[in-house]
């Protein structure tokens, strides 16, 4: 399938600016065709316009219309599978494998935001029906619900090309509530962005939906993504990527004179918490998992652990135990590990200047230096191991380096421990690694790693985020922007929504999902009961 390189504008197509950009081949080291043109000022305003207007038609849409119009996308996404999955290998390197599975997980994904948007409980409704003889004052109808906020601007990771992108879980949760979408395209995976772009585009079409429904634009560097976020049309926005452009397009969010909800997900590392006692039953194990996690897609993900605490370590140290075969198994199996391409050339070079930065911090043992390939972006594992008092004396270790690497961090108490998890920022996942025992011990430990983290998890990994109704995958800031929400999930659509109250209102005008007689059968709350 031939690539344009032109953005997408509701149903027709960008012009062939002359500012372009290309993708990169990160395996091969090389520029691939087309040139992606950026958007004009002109476009971005076209694209604002068509994405208001669609919007009041849009959220009128029944709820089965919308479902119907997530299905089909799934439907075009599918068509496409081919063209897609070679296009995204060659702008990203990810493997084959790899590839199929997330895939698969983001046309899973569009097919479950559908059926959360056609089984319809998820707007909340709540009915408090008049009583006009209460006394002393007669009590007025109230009604409310969850309706959809306007226009909704989506940023993709580089690092989830599909499942976190153009049709990934922001844009299917924005749309699955009832709001149009504008995508900036990112800039390391434009022609996977584009193919995806124009399956929503068809499936738009063919279910009748409003032309600005869904829009996506190119950008060949920061502007368009400042551009967009100030635009007075965009009402909220979804962010996956580094802290650093989280934080930028957050802060230009708020300082709108009128000032937008603003979801970044922006990484974290991910602390993992190894009680002695696992440690001495399954320490080689432990390693095991632990180097899988931290390798998993050149560690390219936002979930990778990249602080590891052991448990009374410091003491033990030199002696037999579990912490030393931690230690050790995890230094043979990344002093194995071959070099693989890290996703673009801005990620490996701060792959390598991460290493450097802790490395160079005293107290701070470097165990194994990544490799590094000069002919692309290939990288190796590093390790690196200090103690709690030098991690609690220089902060900037907690800092997330993007890539296969992790620090161990050795202590000398459990109180060393709980001191260590209360200095953290506000992380994505905290994990812990326990036996029965040492895990019945530590609620302390719990309600500490409850304050800083979104997810907690025992004796797994934090590697792979299940798509489903419960997961959270968000947390404190600098997490997030927003601890209050997740940006994988089902609970991923609640960021694109806000409360309405309707009060006195005739039943012609109220939403169905509000009518006495429940014609779209939802979950209520009715007069304080739920019902359906
Ligand atoms: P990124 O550099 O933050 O880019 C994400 C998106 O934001 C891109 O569309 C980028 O496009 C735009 N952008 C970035 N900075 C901006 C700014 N100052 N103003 C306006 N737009 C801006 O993230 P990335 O390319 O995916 O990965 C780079 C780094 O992000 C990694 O090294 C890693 O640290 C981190 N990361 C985190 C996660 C996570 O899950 N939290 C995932 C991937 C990467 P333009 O550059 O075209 O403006």
């Amino acid at each position: 399938m031939k690539l344009s390189g032109r953005s997408i504008i509701g149903d027709s197509r960008g012009s062939q600016t002359d500012e372009v950009f290309y993708a990169f081949n990160p395996a091969a080291s090389e520029q691939i065709e087309p040139a992606f043109h950026a958007a004009t000022v002109a476009e971005i305003d076209k694209v604002a316009d068509l994405a208001t207007l669609a919007a009041v038609e849009y959220k009128h849409k029944s709820s089965k219309q919308r479902s119907a119009f997530l299905h089909a996308i799934a439907d075009e996404i599918e068509s496409l599978a081919s063209p897609i999955k070679q296009r995204v290998i060659l702008e990203t390197a990810l493997p084959a494998g790899r590839i199929d599975g997330e895939f698969a997980r983001t046309v899973n994904q569009m097919r479950l935001f559908a059926e959360v948007a056609k089984e319809g409980s998820w707007v909340q409704a709540r009915i408090d029906h008049a009583d006009p003889e209460r006394q002393p004052v007669p009590k007025p109808d109230v009604r409310s619900m969850l309706r959809p906020v306007g226009p909704v601007l989506v940023f993709g990771a580089s690092n989830f090309p599909l499942a976190i992108s153009t049709a990934g879980g922001d844009t299917a949760a924005a749309l699955a509530a009832g709001n149009s979408v504008i995508v900036k395209a990112h800039p390391a995976h434009p022609g996977t962005s584009e193919l995806l772009g124009l399956a929503i585009q068809q499936a738009a079409q063919k279910c009748g939906m409003p032309p600005g429904v869904f829009s996506l634009l190119f950008g060949a560097d920061h502007q368009l993504g400042a551009a967009l976020v100030t635009n007075p049309a965009i009402k909220a926005v979804g962010f996956t990527g580094s802290y650093a452009g989280g934080r930028a397009l957050m802060d230009l969010a708020a300082a709108r004179s009128e000032p937008i909800p603003f979801f970044a997900e922006m990484g974290s590392v991910n602390p993992i918490v190894v009680l002695a006692e696992a440690a001495n039953e399954r320490g080689t194990a432990i390693a095991t998992g632990l180097y899988a996690a931290v390798t998993l897609g050149v560690g390219q993900f936002c979930t990778n652990p990249g602080l590891v605490i052991l448990e009374g370590s410091v003491e033990q140290q030199g002696d037999a135990n579990g912490v030393e075969s931690i230690i050790s198994e995890l230094v043979k199996l990344m002093k194995e590990s071959s070099a693989e391409p890290m996703l673009t050339a801005g990620i490996c070079s701060a792959y390598h200047q991460g290493i450097k930065r802790l490395a160079a911090i005293s107290g701070v043992k470097m165990l194994v230096e990544p490799s590094a390939d000069s002919t692309g972006y290939c990288v190796g594992p590093g390790l690196l191991e200090t103690t709690a008092e030098t991690l609690l004396a220089e902060r900037s270790l907690m800092h997330e380096v993007f890539g296969p690497c992790t620090l161990l961090v050795r202590t000398s108490s459990h109180a060393e421990v709980l001191e260590l998890v209360e200095a953290l920022e506000g992380q994505l996942t905290a994990t812990i690694h326990g036996t029965p025992n040492d895990l019945s011990e530590n609620h302390e430990l719990i309600d500490a790693l409850e304050q800083k983290a979104g997810r907690i998890i025992v004796n797994s990994f934090p590697t792979g985020v299940e798509v489903c109704h419960a997961m959270i995958h968000g947390g404190p800031y600098p997490a997030t922007s927003d601890g209050r929400s997740t940006s994988i999930g089902t609970q991923s659509i609640f960021r694109f929504a806000r409360p309405i109250c309707y009060q006195g209102f005739p039943k012609t005008l109220l939403p169905a999902e509000l009518r006495d007689e429940n014609p779209t059968g939802i979950w209520r709350l009715v007069d304080g009961e739920f019902r359906r």
